[in-house]
C-alpha cells in the first residue's frame, strides 16, 4: 500500500517521569494523544481530528477521519521487520510443552481464516463469535475478524450452552468458530458438543466452522466446516479491510460479577493505542522480554494483553492454555524457567490459591528471569502482594498492581515502575495512568477533595480506550455509567486516595456494607482478616440485621492441612480487625466454607454470598457465569447448620 504512513513505534523513553508525561496528558489532551497515535499506528490514512467526546451524552469518537486496519499494525508491519520474530509461545496444557509461532506463521493464518470467513459471506460489520481454546488460532481468528472488520465476540470456551447461546443472539452472530475439544488440566471439554447444543437456540448462525485441538471424532453437520480444511483451500494473503477509526473492533461480556454480563463494545484506533501504550509503559516492556499474561483470551485481561496490547508493540507473549494446578501447583514456575519468562501477569484468586499450596512449589524452580510481577482482578490483598513479592519475586520484582475494567479497555491506575524508582505500596494500584482523572465522589454527587476517604471512583476525562457502548444497548450503557454521575464516567468501585495521590480500590460500591452507622469496605476487611496464617481467603457481606442495619457476616477458607473450630478462627479474626481497622468493623457471623462463589474470571460473586446470609437462597438470580455451581449448595448446607 503505497499511499501508507508509517512512523517510528516509540514517543520517549518509558522511564520520563510519570509526573511529567501526566500532566502533558492531561494539560494537551489532542497533542498528546494526537502525537501517539502519529508516531505508534501504522494509518493507511491519517486522521484529521483527535477527539470528539460528550461524557453527557455518552458519544466518544477518536482519531476522526482515520482509515486503519488492526491487524496490519498487529502483523504486517513486524513481518516486514523480521518475519520470524516470535510472536506467541503457546504454552500448552500437556506439561512441559510449548510451540513458538512467528509472526509470519500468525500472519499467514490470519489470512487464510479471513479469507474463509469471506468465502462464507462474512461482511464488515458482521458478528463472529469465537468459542475456543487459548491457541494461536484463536488469536488468528480475532485477527482475521479484525482484518476484513467482522466484530468478534470471544466466549470464554468454559461457558455452558445455554450462556454460549445467549451471547451468539445478543451479537446475532452468523459464524460461529470453534474447536473439537479443548484440553484443561488434562481434561477434555467438548466445544463442539456444546456449540451444537447452543447453536440449536440460535437463528442467526449460517456456519459453524471447527477447528482441531484434539483430534477426536466430532459429528458434523451441513452447517459445519473443518477450518485448517478450509484454510488450506484459500489463498493465505488478505488485503485488510480500510476501516474507520471508529468502527467496531469487538465486544466482550464483563465477567458478570454483579449481575448480567453486559456486551462492551470496542473500536478500533483508540483501543488499540490504548492497549498498546499501557502494556509498554506500565509493565516497562523492552525487546527480547518475555511477556506472560496468564488470563483467559475470553476476559478482558487476554484481548489487551495477550492479543493486541503486545502485538501492536511486536512483543513475544505467551499464550497459557492450561492450569496454574496443573500437573501441579509449580505449573507457573516451570514455565517461568523453561521460557525465561521477564512479565508474569496473573490475578489475585490465582495467588491466594497458590499460597495455600505452599512456598516450596515455587521455590523449586529458578525464576531470576522475571523482573515485573502483575495482577489484576480484584484487590490485591496486603498478605498476597507481600508472598508475591518476597517468595515469588525475591524481593527483586517490582509488583504492578493494575486497576481497570472490561469498560475502559486498558489500564487505568497502575504504578509505573521505570518511571518511579520506589516500590509500589501494598495494596494500592496507585497512580492513574496517562489521560485518566479519577475524581471521588461521594453518593450525594459531592467531589471529595479530603485524603483517606472512601468515595464512588469517576473518571472526568475521556481516554482512547474507553468503551463505546454496550452493543445494541445505549442507554443502559448511560444508565450504568454516565447517569449515576452526570457527566463523569462511573466505574462502580469504591476507592480512597491516600495524602501522596495514591489510590486504592475498597471494593465495589454495591458491596459497601453499612453496620452500626458505619462504610465498611469489603476490601478492607477482607484484606486485615486475610493476614491471619492459617486462612487462605475471606469474602464478607452485609446481612438485615435488627439493631445494626447490617450485620457483617464472614465466610472463610482456611488454608490446606489446618484444622481449627470456627470459635478459635473467629476469636484470631476479630482480634485482627480490632487492631488494624476497629471495632465497629468486626463481622458477627463467621462460617468456614470448603470455597467461594466466583465468576469464571476468578472473582467472588458477593451478591450470591448475600442472598446465602441474608436466609434468601431462592433469589441467587443470573449464575450463568459461575464457574462452579455445586459450592453454592456446600455453602448453604453450612450455613443452614449454623441456625
Ligand atoms: P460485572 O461488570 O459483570 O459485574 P466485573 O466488573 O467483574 O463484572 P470485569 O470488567 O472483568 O468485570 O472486572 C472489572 C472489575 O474488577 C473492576 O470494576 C473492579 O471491581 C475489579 N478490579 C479489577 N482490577 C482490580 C484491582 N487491581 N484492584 C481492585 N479491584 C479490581
Ligand atoms: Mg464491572
Amino acid at each position: 500500500m503505497a499511499s501508507e504512513v508509517s512512523y517510528p513505534l516509540q514517543l520517549s523513553s518509558v522511564s520520563e517521569s510519570h509526573a511529567s508525561l501526566y500532566e502533558e496528558s492531561l494539560k494537551h489532551p489532542e497533542q498528546f494523544w494526537g502525537d501517539l497515535a502519529s508516531r505508534r499506528l501504522r494509518w493507511t490514512k491519517k486522521f484529521d481530528q483527535v477527539m470528539d467526546c460528550d461524557m453527557r451524552t455518552g458519544q466518544f469518537k477518536w482519531f476522526l477521519g482515520g482509515v486503519i486496519n488492526v491487524s496490519v499494525n498487529c502483523l504486517d508491519r513486524h513481518v516486514e521487520e523480521n518475519a520470524d520474530k516470535p510472536a506467541f509461545i503457546w504454552e500448552k496444557d500437556e506439561p512441559g510443552t510449548h510451540e513458538v509461532i512467528s509472526y509470519g506463521q500468525l500472519l499467514e493464518s490470519t489470512c487464510r481464516i479471513a479469507n474463509v470467513l469471506k468465502r462464507e459471506g462474512v461482511k464488515k460489520g458482521d458478528r463472529v463469535a469465537i468459542y475456543m481454546p487459548a491457541s494461536p488460532l484463536l488469536a488468528a481468528t480475532m485477527l482475521a475478524c479484525a482484518r476484513i472488520g467482522a466484530i468478534h465476540s470471544v466466549v470464554f470456551a468454559g461457558f455452558s450452552a445455554e450462556s454460549l447461546m445467549n451471547r451468539i443472539n445478543d451479537a446475532s452472530a452468523s459464524v460461529v468458530v470453534t474447536a473439537d475439544e479443548a484440553v484443561r488440566g488434562g481434561k477434555t471439554i467438548p466445544l463442539k458438543s456444546i456449540v451444537d447444543e447452543a447453536v440449536g437456540g440460535c437463528q442467526c448462525v449460517q456456519r459453524v466452522l471447527v477447528s482441531r485441538r484434539t483430534g477426536a471424532h466430532v459429528p458434523m453437520t451441513p452447517r459445519d466446516l473443518q477450518l485448517e480444511q478450509a484454510m488450506s483451500e484459500v489463498s493465505d494473503s488478505c488485503a485488510p479491510e480500510p476501516l474507520d477509526s471508529e468502527d467496531p473492533l469487538f465486544m466482550l461480556y464483563t465477567s458478570g460479577s454483579t449481575g448480567k454480563p453486559k456486551g462492551i463494545l470496542h473500536t478500533q484506533a483508540g483501543y488499540l493505542l490504548y492497549a498498546s501504550i499501557t502494556q509498554q509503559y506500565v509493565f516497562d516492556y523492552r525487546p527480547g522480554d518475555v511477556y506472560a499474561c496468564v488470563a483467559d483470551i475470553g476476559w478482558i485481561t487476554g484481548h489487551s494483553y495477550v492479543v493486541y496490547g503486545p502485538l501492536c508493540n511486536g512483543a513475544t507473549t505467551v499464550l497459557f492454555e492450561t492450569h496454574p494446578t496443573y500437573p501441579d501447583p509449580g505449573r507457573y514456575w516451570e514455565m517461568v524457567q523453561r521460557l525465561k519468562v521477564t512479565h508474569f501477569y496473573t490475578a489475585p484468586t490465582a495467588i491466594r490459591m497458590l499460597i495455600r499450596k505452599g512456598d516450596e512449589w515455587v521455590k523449586k524452580y529458578d525464576r531470576s528471569s522475571l523482573r515485573i510481577l502483575g495482577c489484576v482482578g480484584e484487590p490485591l490483598n496486603k498478605e498476597a502482594w507481600k508472598w508475591y513479592n518476597t517468595v515469588v519475586g525475591e524481593e527483586r520484582c517490582t509488583i504492578v498492581d493494575t486497576y481497570w475494567q472490561t469498560e475502559t479497555g486498558g489500564i487505568t491506575i497502575a504504578p509505573r515502575p521505570a518511571a518511579d524508582d520506589s516500590q509500589p505500596k501494598p495494596g494500592f494500584p496507585s497512580l492513574p495512568f496517562f489521560g485518566i482523572l479519577p475524581q471521588l465522589r461521594s453518593e450525594n454527587d459531592e467531589v471529595i477533595t479530603e485524603s483517606n476517604v472512601q468515595g464512588h471512583l469517576c473518571i472526568t476525562k475521556p481516554w482512547p480506550g474507553m468503551a463505546r457502548t454496550i452493543y445494541g444497548n445505549h442507554q443502559n450503557f448511560m444508565d450504568v455509567y454516565y447517569n449515576p454521575h452526570p457527566g463523569v464516567y462511573f466505574t462502580g468501585d469504591g476507592a480512597l486516595r491516600d495524602e501522596n495521590g495514591l489510590y486504592r480500590i475498597t471494593g465495589r460500591v454495591d458491596d459497601i456494607i453499612m453496620s452500626k452507622g458505619h462504610r465498611i469496605g469489603t476490601a478492607e476487611l477482607e484484606c486485615a482478616m486475610n493476614t491471619e496464617p492459617r486462612v487462605a481467603e475471606t469474602a464478607v457481606v452485609g446481612y438485615p440485621h435488627e439493631i445494626y442495619g447490617e450485620g457483617i457476616y464472614a465466610f472463610v477458607i482456611l488454608k490446606d492441612g489446618v484444622v481449627a473450630s470456627v470459635e478459635t478462627i473467629a476469636e484470631d479474626l476479630k482480634t485482627i480487625v480490632r487492631k488494624k481497622i476497629a471495632s465497629f468493623a468486626l463481622p458477627n457471623q463467621f462460617l468456614i466454607v470448603p470455597g467461594l462463589p466466583k465468576t469464571r474470571s476468578g472473582k467472588i460473586m458477593r451478591r450470591i454470598l448475600r442472598k446465602i446470609a441474608a436466609d434468601r437462597h431462592e433469589e441467587l438470580g443470573d449464575v450463568s457465569t459461575l464457574a462452579d455451581p455445586s459450592v453454592v449448595e456446600k455453602i448453604v448446607q453450612e450455613h443452614n447448620l449454623l441456625k
